[in-house]
């Protein structure tokens, strides 16, 4: 098993390599972004440890260019502390898996060989959360068994709240992003798209997914109560689709 690490931090590097190299695992080690790249197409890796800030070239741009050269080795992308990254966007840039710094090493240990498993098989980060499933890659989501047909705006913001569940969003980070620098920046636009995926998503006469939290934003709800009500019901409402 072959691994290569990007990776500009030094300790962190040695710690991996160490680490990696007792577990059996060969390293190749790239300190920035260009040379990563590089060697992942130049060489055939069973998986990518990938930090996401790096100089030269990011863990974005380097899996971006990566998967658009038809490579699929896994990538298990680094990242800074919770919030201050966009999760969706590593896993929508072709990342498979992410880990918020710090991480506990058997953690690390246990996603590496999750991937490795996986291995070439086509993969999506599949996302669950009560009756609600989503393939990030695929670009789908299904209440139950029965798929929904999201826009692509609708898949970022859900795929946005899915990444933290039972927490409360502030619209202002669902903005942030969601929504690309260049349009709306007016905070009812979040509201209207969160009543889209409310019509599509919810049943008449259940909780909402989303709830709303007052003069906040939203969390998507964790409660077990429309897993259960899922499993009995298998309607789908009248007023499903339109927007
Ligand atoms: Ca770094």
């Amino acid at each position: 098993m072959r691994i290569l690490i990007i990776e500009d931090e030094l300790p962190m590097v040695r710690s991996l390599t160490r680490g990696l190299e007792a577990e059996g695992y060969s390293v190749d080690v790239a300190t920035d972004g260009e040379q990563g790249l590089a060697s992942a197409l130049s060489m055939t890796y069973d998986a990518i440890i990938l930090d996401l800030m790096l100089p030269k070239l990011n863990g974005h741009a380097v899996t971006e260019s990566l998967r658009s050269s038809g490579s699929r080795v896994p990538v298990l992308m680094l990242t800074a502390k919770q919030g201050e990254f966009d999760q969706t966007e590593a896993l929508d840039t072709g990342a498979d898996d992410y880990l918020s710094k710090p991480f506990s090493y058997p953690v690390l240990l246990a996603r590496l060989r999750a991937l490795i498993r996986r291995g070439g098989a086509p993969r999506g980060a599949v996302l669950v959360q009560g009756d609600l499933r989503l393939d990030t890659k695929e670009h789908r989501c299904w209440r139950s068994d029965e798929e929904v047909s999201l826009t692509p705006r609708e898949m970022s913001l859900l795929t946005y709240l899915m990444h933290r569940p039972a927490e409360a969003v502030s619209k202002a980070e669902l903005l942030d992003h969601v929504w690309d620098q260049a349009s709306e920046r007016d905070p009812n636009v979040v509201e209207v798209y969160v009543g889209y995926l409310r019509r599509k998503l919810d049943r008449p006469g259940h909780p909402s997914h989303i709830e709303t939290v007052r003069s906040f934003g939203y969390r998507l709800s964790a409660s077990q109560e429309t897993a259960v009500a899922a499993a009995v019901t298998a309607v789908s409402p009248p007023d499903s689709g339109g927007q």
